[in-house]
């Protein structure tokens, strides 16, 4: 099946008892058994549950795994990912990471003994000079966010084959609609399901989807043993939201292709940051690593100030002023000041990461209304 079926039929079957076409609600926490462990494949609501099943495979259809596992978050994904290594082991990420991810692996998993090496990633020479004989694990982020650096996962997952190392990609931003981590190398991929896999901002969830038996095995222990998981409705609402991945990630792109071209023409701009512009500088990488450029774009004023970004984000009318992305409304946020306000000026700008940088999750509204608004704004 191709991704546009996938995402409407992977996974999904007529419920049995009634012919219903949608998955129910299996509001349980427990299920009968015939016999002491002899029962139809659930036990206990912890361990799995029909809905949270049916978003599962609808997840490793898209992703093209063979299995995936679902969370009751993205960071809750990660952290069980981040739980299969032991004191001692090293994992390489990127510098220009999410900054949960960031406070995860440097305030929990640092005191525990896992050790982190922070590089630019779309240099693979930062990557080599950095592998030791403890590192474990490769995780990469692309595009990154904010800056939207695209990272080449292929040259990466070969890499670390080579040494016997994991590679796993945070695949939020690209959503699997645009990027199959796993079809160019990498073990795992994981998704902050809140963002454009749900696609509405009502729900929040997490998934990771893999080929590797091991990798399964041991995220299905931690759900069992950790019990972080999703709720029913909670799975209801992602599968839901899953049904119209395509037809929103195509208008959303296709809103943000316009935005970026119309804002590089602004004389109160300054930078546009978008994989889709040619002078983006991993502009072919991104042509050939995804279907197409993805609907976030970043971009800094003349007047690089706080001051400046502030008054301009206040004025927005149809652009709202929030954190998260994905969803099929505007949103419009400040790094800066928001997600990366705790890492220091100097460090930031060495990043590239300005005071007055602003950073657009582009929905699917009328492009005419988003870019009225922008301009008014400006
Ligand atoms: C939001 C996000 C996460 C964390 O997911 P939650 O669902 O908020 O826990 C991880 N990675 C990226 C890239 C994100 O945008």
């Amino acid at each position: 099946m191709k991704f546009n079926t996938k995402a409407i039929h992977a996974g999904q079957k007529t419920e049995e008892t009634s012919g219903a076409v949608m998955p129910p609600i299996f509001q349980t926490s427990t299920y009968a058994q015939e016999a002491p462990n002899i029962h139809k494949g659930y036990d206990y609501a912890r361990v799995g549950n029909p809905t949270r099943t049916a978003l599962e495979k609808l997840i490793a259809g898209l992703e093209d795994a063979d299995e995936a596992v679902c969370f009751a978050s993205g960071v809750a994904a990660m952290d069980a990912i981040m739980k299969m290594f032991r004191p001692g082991d090293h994992i390489i990420t990127t510098n220009d990471l999410y900054g949960g991810s960031y406070r995860l692996f440097t305030k929990v998993f640092e005191p525990y003994g896992i050790s982190f090496t922070f590089v630019d990633m779309t240099d693979i020479e930062n990557i080599r000079e950095n592998i030791t004989d403890n590192t474990k694990l490769i995780w990469i982020e692309t595009p990154t966010n904010p800056l939207l650096r695209v990272v080449d996962i292929r040259e990466i997952s070969e890499l670390a084959k080579e040494k016997g190392i994991l590679t796993a990609v945070d695949n939020t931003f690209a959503s699997p609609y645009l990027q199959q981590p796993l079809n160019l190398g990498a073990d795992i991929t994981m998704h902050s399901t809140t963002k454009y896999l749900g696609g509405h901002s009502d729900v929040i969830g997490g998934a990771v989807a893999s080929s590797n038996k091991d990798v399964i095995e041991k995220l299905r222990f931690q759900i069992k043993t950790s019990g972080a998981v999703p709720g029913p409705m909670d799975c209801y609402l992602t599968l839901r939201g899953i049904k119209t991945l395509a037809v929103r990630v195509e208008r959303s792109v296709e809103n943000a292709k316009k935005l970026a071209d119309w804002l590089t023409n602004q004389p109160e701009v300054g930078k546009v940051y978008y994989p889709g512009l040619s002078s983006h500088p991993q502009h072919q990488l991104a042509k050939e690593q995804m279907k197409d450029f993805g609907a976030m774009i970043s971009f800094s004023l003349k007047n690089d100030s706080i001051e400046a970004a502030t008054k301009l984000m206040s004025k927005t009318k149809v652009f709202t002023l929030a954190e998260s992305l994905g969803g099929v409304e505007s949103l419009i946020s400040h790094p800066a000041s928001m997600t990366h306000g705790s890492i220091p000026k100097e460090v930031r700008e060495k990043t590239g990461l300005f005071d007055s940088l602003i950073r657009l999750s582009v929905g699917i509204e009328d492009i005419d209304d988003l870019i009225s608004d922008i301009k008014q704004a400006l």
